[in-house]
């Protein structure tokens, strides 16, 4: 043959995921920790790694490393899923709780991967945007939900791209008008320090997504994890890859978990860095800053998409365009670096638009001079 057959057809409007091919100088557009892991902890892997068996397959629930987040947060290990990334958690409860004739409920903007796992299982997306704070429908969303027929909400707290948590209240009302499963995806709450934990008890329908790959500079290994009901997490055992997550990033996780405290300086730093670029970007004129409870700023500039390729190009400073994600017109999103790359994050943004208002000014300048028939052309 020479033709392959085509996939299933709901792939054909699907948009894979960018992945990141960009290169840059100064990457500021994932999210990601910028620093690697301390050297002690680098040390420590590498005396040992001689004996690492990398010839076995892994331990399929990676039990010893959901022991000791269970322990961490008063569970049992039976409330624990670990994941190749939240990523891959979030894929398995759209298999579990989704799927043809099944229906979440999803309240954009917010992370894309809800959304596209949704349409890669044929699961129906009810949609409740958030309003123009980027403050969600609280109303709407728990008069919906208590329709009764949906059947998982997910809340990413605090939200990706904007940055901004949702009350806690809300989170508890909707727990309290649905069984439907509530994914609340913590995978800042490193940066933000609030979680849904102590309400697990009351509500089985709750499950809470964390990661490594933020606070703990383990984006490239590929562990998160989700904390639930014993029997949600039983359900979700019956749709994982056996052996998703490698032995080598169970190995690395449990060291960094047990290690944790060291990453608290480094985060409380980033917090603060996030600070002067909050502080920084609300001075420049023409730009509008959203406040974050996470490791990256969002915020608004007219002809965004320009000034995202003026960093690129002139430079080589990498951050996300969200300008043509519905509800966020013109909207970048910076991600927290080292003190380092910030500063010429910011010294770049100040550069272009200075640069802009040289040349709008030249170009005001020009029309008048054209109108008073001079021949100059900016
Ligand atoms: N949830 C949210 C809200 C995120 O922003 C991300 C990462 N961008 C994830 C989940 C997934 O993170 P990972 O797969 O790296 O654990």
């Amino acid at each position: 043959m020479d033709r392959v057959r085509d996939p299933r057809p709901q792939l054909e409007s699907l948009i894979p995921y960018s992945a990141k091919d960009v290169r840059a100088d100064v990457v500021l557009a994932s999210n990601e920790h910028p620093a690697n892991l301390p050297s002690e902890i680098v040390d420590w892997l590498a005396t040992r790694l001689d004996r690492f068996a990398f010839n076995r397959y892994p331990a399929p629930l990676a039990d010893d490393l959901r022991a000791l987040i269970a322990e961490a947060n008063g569970l049992e290990p039976g409330n624990v899923l670990v994941g190749n990334g939240g990523d891959e958690i979030i894929f398995d409860l759209m298999l579990a709780w989704g799927g043809p004739g099944r229906r979440i409920l999803d309240m954009p903007p917010t992370f894309a991967m809800y959304a596209i796992d949704a349409q890669a299982t044929e699961t129906e997306v009810v949609c409740i945007p958030r309003l123009p704070d980027f403050s969600v429908d609280a109303d709407k969303v728990v008069e919906r939900v208590a329709e009764g027929d949906i059947d998982m909400v997910i809340v990413a707290n605090p939200n990706n791209p904007t940055g901004n948590l949702v009350p806690e209240t809300f989170l508890i009302d909707l727990l309290n008008a649905t069984d439907a499963l509530v994914l609340v995806d913590e995978a800042y709450f490193e940066f933000s320090r609030h979680t849904m934990r102590p309400h697990m008890e009351r509500h089985p329908n709750l499950a809470i997504l964390r990661t490594f790959s933020k606070a703990f500079s383990l984006a490239g290994l590929r562990v998160g994890y989700l904390l639930g009901h014993e029997d949600v997490v039983r359900e979700l055992t019956k749709v994982r890859q056996p052996y998703s997550v490698n032995a080598f990033s169970q190995w690395v996780a449990g060291k960094v978990f047990r290690e944790r405290v060291v990453f608290q300086q480094a985060i409380r730093d980033l917090m603060r860095t996030r600070d002067t670029v909050i502080h920084n970007l609300s001075e420049m004129d023409g730009v509008e800053v959203f406040p974050s409870e996470a490791n990256f700023v969002m915020f608004r500039v007219e002809h965004a998409p320009a000034l995202w390729r003026d960093l690129l190009h002139n430079h080589s400073v990498l951050i996300r365009d969200f300008s043509r994600t519905p509800g966020l017109a013109d909207c970048l999103r910076v991600t927290i670096g080292s003190e380092d790359d910030i500063q010429r994050f910011l010294d770049a943004v100040r550069d272009v638009l200075a640069a802009r208002r040289a040349s709008q000014f030249m170009t005001n300048g020009a029309v008048s001079r054209t109108a008073e028939g001079e021949e100059v052309a900016y």
